[in-house]
């Protein structure tokens, strides 16, 4: 039976609570499952993980690739209606899940927001409206195009135009040898080469987008990367220029609205160093920038995205605390000699304010995101004084 809107929570089906389904095991999908299940909804996660951050604290996980057939039809059966926390889940997936049940965001959605040549052109649409472009960019799909591409995208850094993330799938070239260089390096793919850009800082925004168009928006994030990796997200009042932030939502809210998207989109952008604001890329999912709203807001993103699923109303988000998130990489499991060390939890926790989430993962890596802290306080000055001094004790490096 097609399931109807609103999904209220409490709601039963065959004598069950409503299911909310999520393609993808990851911890966004786990921090979503928390989120479902505080509202009362069961929880069925798709991945192909035994042992998956969601799978292990969802009701039940279906242990299966994300394009297996019958595994969406088991998805389909028993789930009231369906999301993703993974970017590259197959656009084909959701558009036939969507035949028989609500899912949020729509396959046309995800599918511009997984190539970046499609998605750049949506910015540059929404820029008629917003007035933030994107880099200048040029698309390369063929050796001819390298010869073509205008001398001042150089120096610049060339993305594939799929699949990349972390920083993965790029490389900065400073010269047209370089740039072919490095496009038949990376496969001879289709790859988008955009000018390098004198940063200032970066910022990203989370919205939430309803069936009925409302639009709910988290605070403005100003991020920190280290090694092409979210390493130190700050929001607070102060830590951005307000003409910004103000600048930054619209365009978001512009982006979502161009394509009728229905779910949480998290939009990142550059700020330069003459003031100016670039748009960068667009997840379309919560995003780890905003992994502070859960400690720090009375409406999480993942709470978002549970509403904007199950047609539940949207109400604006606030912020109650000042908040800096840590993103905890496997490289703190090792000592400098790359020997196994016992992170220092008792005197993180020992801070006023100090919120840990690990996702459940065995194995610490390089570059695995294990988990994160977020530092809350009462204004910026206490909650810069407590991160920085949970950065000393973690071994990160200060910000
Ligand atoms: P994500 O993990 O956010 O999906 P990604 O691998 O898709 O990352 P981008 O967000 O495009 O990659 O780029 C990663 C980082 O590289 C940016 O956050 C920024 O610091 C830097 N960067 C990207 N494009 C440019 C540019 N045109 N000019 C200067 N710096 C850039
Ligand atoms: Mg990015």
């Amino acid at each position: 039976m097609p399931t109807s809107l609103p999904l209220l929570p409490g709601s039963l089906f065959n004598g069950r609570p409503a299911v909310l389904g999520v393609l993808g095991g990851g911890q966004l999908g786990r921090m979503f499952v928390h989120a479902a299940q505080t509202l009362g909804y069961e929880t069925v996660v798709l991945d192909p993980d035994p042992a998956s951050p969601a799978g292990l604290v969802s009701h039940r996980q279906i242990q299966a690739d994300y394009g297996d057939p019958s595994a969406l039809a088991e998805l389909q059966a028993c789930a009231q209606a369906i999301t993703t926390e993974f970017e590259n889940v197959p656009a084909h997936a959701l558009a036939t899940l969507a035949h028989q049940r609500p899912v949020a965001p729509a396959a046309e959605a995800v599918a511009i927001a997984q190539d970046r040549v499609l998605e750049k052109a949506h910015f540059v649409r929404s820029a008629k409206s917003s007035g933030v472009a994107p880099a200048p960019y040029a698309v390369i799909t063929s050796e001819a195009d390298l010869s073509q591409v205008p001398a001042d995208l150089l120096p610049g850094i060339l993305k594939t135009a799929r699949l990349g993330y972390d920083g993965k799938g790029q490389a900065r070239v400073s010269s047209r040898e370089e740039l072919a260089a490095a496009w038949r390096a990376a496969g001879s793919v289709v790859c988008v080469l955009e000018k390098l850009l004198p940063l200032a800082m970066e910022c990203s925004v989370i919205v939430a987008r309803g069936r009925d168009g409302q639009v709910a928006c988290l605070p403005v994030q100003r991020n920190l990367h280290r090694n092409g990796i979210l390493a130190v997200t700050e929001v607070y009042e102060g830590c951005l220029p307000e003409s910004l932030t103000s600048r930054a939502q619209e365009a978001t809210r512009q982006i979502a609205n161009d394509l009728q998207y229905v779910g949480v989109l998290c939009v990142e952008f550059f700020m330069l160093q003459d003031g100016s604001l670039i748009v960068n890329e667009m997840a379309p999912r919560p995003h780890n920038s905003g992994h502070y709203s859960v400690d720090a807001c009375d409406c999480s993103q993942f709470d978002l995205q549970v509403r904007t699923l199950a047609g539940l109303p949207l109400p604006a988000p606030r912020q109650h605390s000042a908040a800096i998130m840590l993103n905890l990489l496997g490289d703190l499991w090792f000592d400098g000699a790359g020997n196994a060390r016992a992170v220092p939890w008792e005197q993180v926790l020992a801070l006023p304010g100090a919120h840990l989430h690990l996702y459940g993962k065995l194995e610490a890596r390089h570059g695995r995101k294990m988990g994160h802290l977020t530092m809350t306080g009462a204004s910026a000055e206490e909650v810069r004084s407590c991160a920085l001094q949970a950065a000393a004790l973690l071994g990160i490096e200060a910000f």
